[in-house]
């Protein structure tokens, strides 16, 4: 292709906190419609917002977390706009003097780092939801307004332009979605909304460095939409300009059921807003010891973590799996704390443990095998007791049963064995039945010791040790 895609998220994030940006009502997802309303989230004339110091804590932790620069002096404004899910007819935002900006954060695209910068992050309040009658607008004699979500507190994070594939804008999503669970200012559940990104693409002819017109796809909130819109406008874009055509700015939609973004509405300019400083709101006041103190206040983040475990021995590739979700990360950290073998841990985690929770539907946090649990299994195969395969049937027995990997072992009779007599029985029982590959080892063909091995671990069900099984074979072929 002779372009290159140039890409700016916007992604929305939804803060957990327990009540709304302006008013005490409570943000709980899910609840009967406008049942979590007041006077201010209403919009109701002669009311006055008073600002949640939670929002602009948690604002402030997602900006130094993102090496963002803190304006000590920051204030609202009023985004003007029509629409009945903001019953104000505006909605409450920050326009010059956000709360945070100019910060940046790396991203890993195939073991190379390359950094993203953010542009800025500011705070503002979600609007409410339309239902309507129909299936779509178009469709619905009526529409509904839930203002259940009206004034839920909101961070806006805009990134430079500095993406160039779908691949580097997922890896910025996730790495943004990390960074707010591990600082714990969002619950970024994507499929609830609370973690929605709006895409600007647009394409430049290679080595040119202007800008070239984009199109914006609004609240995307999955990384496989996130991935598809982008390609697919790409390569759209591409086509019209191979034509000697033009691109149009607009804001268009993701059909996910198609595949295809949509034509909405032509894309307006910030002045078509037309911002204004909000008058109800004093401005926010910060100072350099309270921003040193949330600074503090800062977990270990993501990268900071995956460098940890790295130092410690674990692979790059194992440390960001393990790292890009603080949970697992914790959970990981926990099966190292109860002695378990770093490597195998991962391994257990990335494998059979997360297979499993994927396929039941759950979350790491209410894994049925727990931290402790998992390292004393791996110990069971550390010291020789049982074999990495009969490991897998004891998880298998973990994950339904309460009991302790010792007692499952126990219980179905599955140590390993390791008494290099019973071993030689079944050994000398397979060098009989098996003359052809017996011949063809002796023969140089070294290849047909494996399945000489095999036929002896499928005899003993997979107890025997396998390192001394072949040990014994290849005396005993040799001899
Ligand atoms: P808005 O979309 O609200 O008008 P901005 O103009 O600040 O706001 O741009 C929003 C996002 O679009 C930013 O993430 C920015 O990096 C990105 N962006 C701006 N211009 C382009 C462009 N020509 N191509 C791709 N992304 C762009
Ligand atoms: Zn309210
Ligand atoms: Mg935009």
């Amino acid at each position: 292709m002779k372009y290159e895609a140039v890409i700016g998220l916007e992604i929305h994030s939804e803060l957990k906190t327990d009540t709304k940006i302006f008013c005490g009502c409570a943000t709980t997802f899910g609840a009967e419609q406008n049942t979590h309303v007041c006077p201010v989230c209403l919009g109701l004339p002669g009311v006055l917002p008073t600002i949640n110091r939670r929002v602009v804590e948690f604002a402030i932790k997602a900006g130094l977390a993102t090496n963002c620069k803190i304006n000590k002096y920051s204030k609202f404004d009023r985004k003007n706009y029509y629409y009945p899910d903001l019953p104000k007819n505006w909605q409450t935002s920050q326009y010059d003097l956000p709360i945070a900006y100019a910060g940046h954060v790396e991203i890993d695209i195939d073991g190379e780092k390359r950094v993203i910068r953010l542009t800025r992050i500011h705070m503002e309040e979600d609007a409410g939801k339309l239902v309507h009658s129909g299936t779509t607008i178009k469709d619905s004699s009526s529409s509904n307004v839930d203002y259940n979500r009206t004034g839920v507190p909101l961070i806006e994070i805009v990134s430079e332009p500095d993406m160039h594939s779908a691949a580097e804008a997922r890896a910025y999503m996730e790495k943004i979605k990390s960074i707010l669970e591990y600082i714990d200012v969002s619950n970024c559940k994507m499929e609830e909304g609370n973690l929605r990104a709006d895409i600007n693409v647009s394409l430049r002819p290679i080595g040119s460095e202007k800008l070239g017109i984009r199109t914006e796809m609004k609240n995307i909130n999955s990384f496989k939409a996130l991935e598809d819109a982008i390609n697919y406008e790409i390569d759209r874009q591409a086509e019209i300009l191979d034509d000697g055509g033009k691109i149009i700015q607009e804001t268009r939609t993701w059909n996910p059921e198609k595949g295809i973004t949509q034509s909405m509405r032509s894309k307006e300019d910030a002045h078509d807003y037309r911002y204004m400083p909000e008058p109800d709101l004093p401005p926010i006041v910060t100072t350099d010891e309270e921003i040193e103190a949330f600074r503090r206040s800062l977990p270990e983040l993501p990268d900071e973590r995956r460098a940890r475990l790295i130092k410690n021995g674990l692979n790059e590739y194992d440390a960001g799996i393990i790292t890009s979700s603080r949970a697992m990360a914790e959970y990981f950290d926990a099966v190292v704390d109860f002695g378990a073998d770093l490597k195998a841990a991962a391994n257990w985690i990335m494998g059979d443990l997360s297979k499993n929770l994927n396929s039941d539907g759950l979350t790491i946090e209410n894994s049925p095998v727990d931290a402790k649990r998992l390292a004393e299994m791996i110990k069971l195969i550390a010291n020789g007791t049982i074999s990495g395969k009969i490991a897998k049937k004891v998880f298998a027995e973990m994950w339904i049963s309460p009991d302790s990997p010792e007692k499952i072992v126990k219980d179905k009779g599955l140590v390993q064995i390791t008494d290099t007599s019973a071993i030689e029985g079944v050994i000398d029982e397979v060098i009989a039945k098996n003359p052809k590959a017996v011949e063809e080892y002796r023969g140089g063909k070294k290849k047909a010791l494996g399945a000489l091995v095999g036929q002896v671990m499928k005899l003993t069900k997979g107890k025997a040790n396998p390192q001394i099984v072949n040990k014994l074979l290849e005396n005993k072929l040799e001899a």
